[in-house]
């Protein structure tokens, strides 16, 4: 029988639950920091290597705290982002800031925080200098087109919205220079969940071999190349988590063919990654809440989608271990559901598992990104608590559960009262 482990056994989250009821999802610290200290040695050849964590996969102030003491920055794409990284102790040289259709006051707190801005649009030059003044380091988002296949949850690079075409890159850079700026960065961002190594590997080529065309063309001198987040995670337990040492010897093989071939060296390579970072080291803990036999055999839990939505939206594989039933072999195929009413409110489909009890715990693996940060509000339903499983074992929570009155907050009743 495949399966995955879990730092915590039934009696612990027994032991939780009488401070904190389900669903919560609980993240496990000492995995994520063992996890970025394995990022960064692997990386460690690699010249000026840093990762900014994708603040949007898990934006809580305590991970981006933990995160800071491992020496990562932020990669934020929003004001409540660069807010939380600050609110971390992240400033200057620990923001990236990457987003795109940006607000004016974003570009102003992302430029006063002195954080790298990474650049959209060709139009967002102007749009940047109006309102909040260029800065000193400038970085542009490159969307290679039909140079480089998409994968399956980015799409396509000609038909994503992100990004500067090829031509636009030399015309940016230009405009740029003349203006006076001397300091400059590139980024991509073109994966998504990838599992190839070499994917990335070709991305730092394609940009490593930009930057040397455009250094040479306009005369210019880059200090950093970002290259993007998408690094996948296995979440089928057959699946082999991506071999960090496979990107860093890659890349810096590709980088001395054409950086240091071309005179280039010293370039900083980056990266901006979420769901490597923590991903593998969340977990949503629900209790089964009714068993149901119609057609089909369904587990009622007492969470939904709002609190995990990648298996409704993109139909995405979370492995569910039933605590305390880790070696029983399954029974029979169930689909596992929350309480939405919408009929793709289910976290697994035809999922084979042990005989399943009401009151029963289900462990659902590796929701430590894109996982409680994408919740949301639909048919009143309320996002969960989350905790920290500490290294010495005990539990603090991070952010509490939503209430009744957090979703009415943004409700005037009194003026209900008066309105006819
Ligand atoms: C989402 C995103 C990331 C992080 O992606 P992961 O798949 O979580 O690594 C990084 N950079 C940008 C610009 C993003 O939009």
């Amino acid at each position: 029988m495949v399966s995955k482990n879990l730092p915590f056994t039934k009696e612990d989250i027994l032991k939780i639950m009488e401070k904190y009821p389900t669903p919560f999802h609980i993240y496990d610290e000492k995995a994520i920091r063992e996890n970025a200290r394995k990022m960064k040695s692997a990386f460690k050849d690699v010249p000026g290597f840093k990762e900014f964590f994708a603040v949007k996969a898990l934006p809580n102030p305590f991970i981006l705290k933990i995160l800071k003491e491992e020496g990562f920055g932020a990669d934020c794409s929003s004001l409540p982002e660069l807010i939380l990284a600050e609110k971390a102790g992240m400033t200057g040289d620990d923001i990236m800031f990457s987003s795109n259709d940006t607000p004016s006051e974003e570009f102003i707190k992302a430029k006063e925080l002195g954080g790298f801005i990474n650049l959209d649009d060709i139009s967002h030059i102007d749009y940047m200098e109006r309102s909040a003044g260029l800065p000193e380091i400038i970085c542009f988002r490159y969307n290679p087109g039909s140079l480089k296949e998409g994968n399956a949850i980015i799409g396509k690079p000609e038909e994503a919205k992100y990004g500067f075409t090829r031509e636009q890159m030399f015309e940016g850079y230009r405009i740029l220079r003349d203006k006076g700026l001397k300091r400059f960065g590139m980024h991509t961002m073109v994966a998504s969940n990838e599992l190839n190594p070499d994917y990335f590997v070709e991305t730092a080529r394609i940009l490593f071999e930009l930057i040397v065309e455009i250094s040479k063309e306009l005369n210019i001198n880059f200090e950093f190349v970002n290259l993007g987040g998408g690094i996948g995670i296995p979440y089928r337990p057959e699946e082999e988590p991506v071999s960090f040492e496979a990107i860093a010897k890659g890349v810096k093989e590709a980088y001395e063919a054409t950086i240091t071939a071309n005179g280039l060296h010293p370039l900083k390579v980056f990266m901006e990654c979420g769901r490597v970072i923590t991903g593998p080291y969340g977990y949503l803990i629900s209790q089964v809440r009714h068993l149901k036999h119609t057609y089909k055999d369904y587990v009622g839990m007492d969470s939904c989608m709002a609190n995990l939505m990648r298996p409704g939206m993109y139909g995405a594989y979370h492995h569910i271990t039933v605590l305390g039933k880790e070696n029983e072999a399954p029974a029979r195929k169930y689909d596992v559901t929350g309480s939405l009413c919408e009929n793709n409110d289910k976290f697994a489909i035809d999922r084979p598992l042990p005989e399943i009890e009401i009151g029963d715990i289900l462990a659902i693996h590796d929701t430590g990104a894109h996982g409680h940060a994408m919740g949301f509000n639909y048919n009143g339903k309320l996002r969960s608590a989350e905790l920290l499983l500490r290294e010495d074992g005990s539990v603090v929570q991070i952010r509490r559960a939503e209430t009744i009155e957090d979703y009415f907050a943004t409700l005037d009743f009194e003026a209900l009262k008066d309105f006819k």
